[in-house]
């Protein structure tokens, strides 16, 4: 469901009898799996995310072995009066989940309307196939939404500073947004960049027949932000600061999602750092 901070996220049948599933947070440098049991609310529509919380962590080469995480859920139901999103968190230090926070929703519908996230200043902020994005603040578990600055389609990407972002896709157009405060203090969307995919992609990927879209949107360890593109039965990985690209996977099926790995483990230094061997 999820990759972030060397761990990935899965939801697997439970090995509990009394539940049907549960999540699996595993680190697959060393094998170190964690199961999670899932919290208790409508889990019909929804997505998880997992996220180190060890403090002071940069992240760069978090320890998934045996490290504090969090599982943040979000799911979305409908009913014949209400319409709501609600979330919850997990620590792994506590094994605990936390009270329920919900907020009105009216995009929710029957389908899984939440879709990827991503960290800026301590919240975790969800894209949806709506016309909101929902912050999940991680301090104080507050819920929100607030609008994309298109309708439907696009990605949550950093800016360059580390703000949110967002990147939307009109056919060959790809226009780069970043969320600003402006004079009088309201929040709202500033146009950052406009690129034509001519400048990043090959010809051959922009056949006529062919729209390209976006996959997923990434930011890796030493903060390079990456986009990856289907385009003719392609998938082609952009790093937007050098407008850079590569063709990662030839593919005929579309597809949806794609989790980019990245981690550390250097045994030797670490028993070195904890007095351990030579
Ligand atoms: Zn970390």
């Amino acid at each position: 469901m999820d990759c972030r901070h060397g761990r990935v996220l899965f939801r697997a049948r439970s090995q509990d009898t009394k539940a049907r599933y549960e999540f699996v947070v595993w680190d697959p440098m060393t094998g170190n799996e964690r199961r999670v049991p899932l919290p208790d609310m409508s889990l019909i529509c929804f997505t998880a995310t997992v996220l180190c919380a060890a403090e002071g962590c940069d992240h760069h080469g978090c320890k998934g072995q045996g490290g504090p995480f969090r599982v943040a859920v979000i799911s979305t139901t409908r009913t014949r009066v209400t319409k709501a999103t609600a979330a919850c968190l997990y620590s792994s230090e506590s094994g605990l989940w936390s009270e329920l926070t919900t907020v009105d929703n009216l995009d929710a519908s029957g389908q899984n309307t939440i879709m990827t996230s991503i960290i800026v200043d301590n919240a975790l902020y969800f894209n949806s196939i709506g016309n909101h994005i929902v912050k999940y603040q991680l301090a104080t578990l507050d819920l929100s939404l607030f609008k994309k600055p298109i309708r439907c389609g696009g990605e949550l990407i950093t800016t360059e500073d580390g703000g949110l972002g967002f990147a939307s896709l009109n056919y060959i157009t790809l226009t780069l947004w970043s969320r600003e405060t402006s004079p009088d203090g309201a929040m709202g969307w500033a146009q950052h960049r406009v690129i034509h995919l001519v400048k990043l992609l090959p010809h051959s990927a922009l056949l006529t027949l062919s729209v390209p879209y976006i996959i997923s949107a990434h930011v890796f360890m030493d903060g390079i932000q990456v986009i990856f593109l289907g385009a003719y039965f392609s998938v082609y990985m952009v790093e937007l600061k050098s407008g850079r690209s590569r063709k990662v996977l030839e593919q005929l099926g579309k597809i949806m999602d794609i989790f980019p790995y990245a981690s550390f483990c250097i045994p030797a230094m670490e028993a070195a750092s904890t007095g351990q061997g030579q």
